[in-house]
This record gives C-alpha cells, sequence and structure tokens, in this order.
C-alpha cells in the first residue's frame, strides 16, 4: 500500500509528547516533513493564542510553501464532578476556570488552528484534517463535564467541515482513542483506570504509536475517499457496559 506521505508537510499540535510525539515519529518514519506546535517545545506555541497560530502557519508556508495535514491533537484534562454531594452537602462543583481551562485548549484551540491552516489547503486544493476526539467524546464519562463536552465538539467541526472544506479536495476525519498509556491517562485513579481495562476485549490500555498509526493511515492517500468519519481506537471499549 503507497501512504504517499514522502516530503508531505504535517503539523502536529501538542506533538511535544504522548500521542502527538508518537505521531510525529510516525509521520517523520514515512518521510513526512513534521512540524511540531506545543508549549512544552522550542518556539512554545499555544493553541489557545490566536496571534501565536496564525505566525506559526505564516512561518510553516514561508519555510515549506504548504501545509498538507493537520493533526488538532493537543488537549488537556481538569476532572471534576458538576456538583460532588454527599451526606446532604454540596461538597464542591466545577468551577469556570476548570471548565474554561478545557474548553480552550481542546475546542477553540481546534477551531484557531484549523481556521488559520485551512485558507492554506484551500489555496493548494488539497488537505488532510484530523481531530482528537475521545471515546468520551461519543458515551460521555463520569467527572469530565468539560473534556467530554470538547470532543463530542470536535466530532460535530469534523463533520461540518468535511462538507464545507471537502469541494477543496480536503479531507476532515476525527480519532476516538479509548485509554492510551499517556501521562493524561497515567493520571486517572488506579481504580477508575482498572475498570476501563477489564471492560476492554481485547485487556490493556493502547499505546500511543496505536493512535498514530490510525493518524498516519487516515492522512495517506490509502484513505482517499474518507472524510467527516470517526475512527475508534479503542481495543473494543464501549463506556457503559
Ligand atoms: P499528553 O498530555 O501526553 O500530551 C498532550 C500534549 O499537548 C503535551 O505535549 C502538551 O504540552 C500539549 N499541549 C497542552 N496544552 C497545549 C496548548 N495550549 N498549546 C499547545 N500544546 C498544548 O496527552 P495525550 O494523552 O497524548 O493526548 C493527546 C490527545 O489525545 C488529546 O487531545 C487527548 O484529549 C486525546 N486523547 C487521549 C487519550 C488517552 O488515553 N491518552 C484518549 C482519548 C483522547
Amino acid at each position: 500500500m503507497n501512504l504517499n506521505l514522502k516530503d508531505k508537510v504535517v503539523v502536529i499540535t501538542g506533538g511535544g509528547a504522548g500521542i502527538g510525539h508518537a505521531s510525529a515519529e510516525a509521520f517523520r518514519a514515512e518521510g513526512a516533513k513534521v512540524v511540531v506546535w506545543d508549549v512544552v517545545s522550542e518556539p512554545k506555541i499555544d493553541v489557545t493564542s490566536k496571534a501565536s497560530i496564525e505566525s506559526a502557519a505564516a512561518a510553516v508556508i514561508s519555510e515549506h510553501g504548504r501545509i498538507d495535514v493537520l493533526v488538532n491533537n493537543a488537549g488537556i484534562v481538569r476532572d471534576a464532578q458538576l456538583v460532588k454531594w454527599k451526606d446532604g452537602e454540596i461538597l464542591s462543583t466545577m468551577d469556570d476556570a476548570t471548565f474554561d481551562a478545557v474548553i480552550n485548549v481542546n475546542l477553540k484551540g481546534v477551531f484557531l488552528c484549523t481556521r488559520a491552516v485551512a485558507p492554506h489547503m484551500i489555496r493548494q486544493g488539497s488537505g488532510v484534517i484530523l481531530n482528537a476526539s475521545s471515546i468520551v467524546g461519543l458515551y460521555g464519562n463520569f467527572g469530565q463535564t468539560n473534556y467530554a463536552a470538547t470532543k463530542a465538539g470536535v466530532i460535530s467541526f469534523t463533520q461540518t467541515w468535511a462538507r464545507e472544506l471537502g469541494r477543496f479536495g480536503i479531507r476532515v476525519n476525527a480519532v476516538a482513542p479509548g485509554f492510551i498509556a499517556t501521562e493524561m491517562v497515567k493520571a486517572m485513579p488506579e481504580k477508575a483506570l482498572g475498570s476501563m481495562v477489564a471492560r476492554t476485549p481485547l485487556a490493556k490500555l493502547g499505546d500511543p504509536a496505536d493512535v498514530a498509526n490510525a493518524y498516519v493511515w487516515l492522512a495517506s492517500d490509502a484513505a482517499r475517499f474518507i472524510s467527516g468519519t470517526v475512527l475508534s481506537v479503542d481495543g473494543g471499549l464501549v463506556l457503559g457496559t
């Protein structure tokens, strides 16, 4: 199968760690030119900053002349119950700052990056946009009001942009990982993680490379007639079962 990714210019947000880092390696292994936008990389690029993203996109165009693939992978979690209730008392609620922080990175960041990159893809008459959703964007999750909403929102972005951009030769898809062994997931309570593994038919956590491979395949010519879809990479896990 010819993936045809050699010399393609691939921008990966959050490519400094976890799934993004594994994705950068996987695209490089196919001969792609990878540019990482991350707050932990140099130069620091924050997906929540419109100015930072617009100048980063302009810098890629001036260096490489094009952007073939955008992987909107950067994401954070800030978990809290909507209302934590015990013995007739409210112990805590999800506060505004916790809600806004996750919306800003996971949802507005995807919007800002795609809005900055899409005009270049339209001019080229080609491009692939890949969005990091999550299994929790499909099924919801306890303690993740903010995060689950962003991951469902990213699916709506995917479907909407597939409709708007398809006529310019641009494909837009999302990946919905289950539980993948990265820092984000290792921060989860051990009990919650154990119960997720117990409900996964393949009986293990995923590896960042498993998601990276899905991005590479979706970005490649092998997936040239696939747009507007959400690919689950979750070992068969269905939350709530
Ligand atoms: P991670 O925490 O290991 O890495 C996330 C990267 O994003 C980090 O390098 C971080 O610096 C970067 N980042 C955070 N805020 C940023 C910002 N404002 N601007 C630029 N970069 C920023 O996370 P991960 O587990 O690799 O997850 C990657 C993506 O996959 C996220 O969108 C996450 O929601 C999604 N996802 C992960 C899992 C999982 O099990 N790990 C499951 C489903 C979905």
